[in-house]
């Protein structure tokens, strides 16, 4: 059996985080160098790679992590101020843990075009 990914670990609670919300498909904790006031992650239980290698069987996943950062940030109060998502995929995107994960950031003005 492969070893479980960082990630695989946070779900199955054996890496301690601060987790905000979790459910039947997902969880979303908080990041660990917060690179804004608010900096959450919203992952799949599934230990899907990245987004390029989800299939056609994961569309309603891949939807439910959306919904599910919309809904941690109207929970938590600051989607009325706008947030932004962020998917980082293989090398140029930046990925450099090989389990999907939605960034969550909010709480200032954040720059565009990314670095
Ligand atoms: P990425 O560069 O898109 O793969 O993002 C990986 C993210 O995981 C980074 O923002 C890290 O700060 C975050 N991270 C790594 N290890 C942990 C951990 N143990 N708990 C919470 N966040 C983590």
């Amino acid at each position: 059996m492969a070893e479980k990914t960082l990630f695989e670990k946070i779900c199955d609670r054996e890496i301690p985080t601060d987790i905000v919300h979790e459910d039947d498909l997902c969880v979303c904790f908080k990041d660990i160098s917060p690179q804004a006031p608010v900096h959450f992650l919203v992952i799949p239980r599934k230990p899907v790679a990245r987004v390029a290698e989800a299939e056609n069987s994961d569309q309603a996943l891949l939807g439910h992590l959306l919904l599910t950062a919309s809904k941690v940030a109207k929970d938590q109060g600051f989607a009325e101020n706008g947030f932004r998502l962020v998917i980082n995929n293989g090398p140029d995107g930046g990925e450099a843990v090989p389990h999907l994960h939605v960034h969550l950031l909010a709480g200032r003005q954040l720059e565009w075009p990314p670095g």
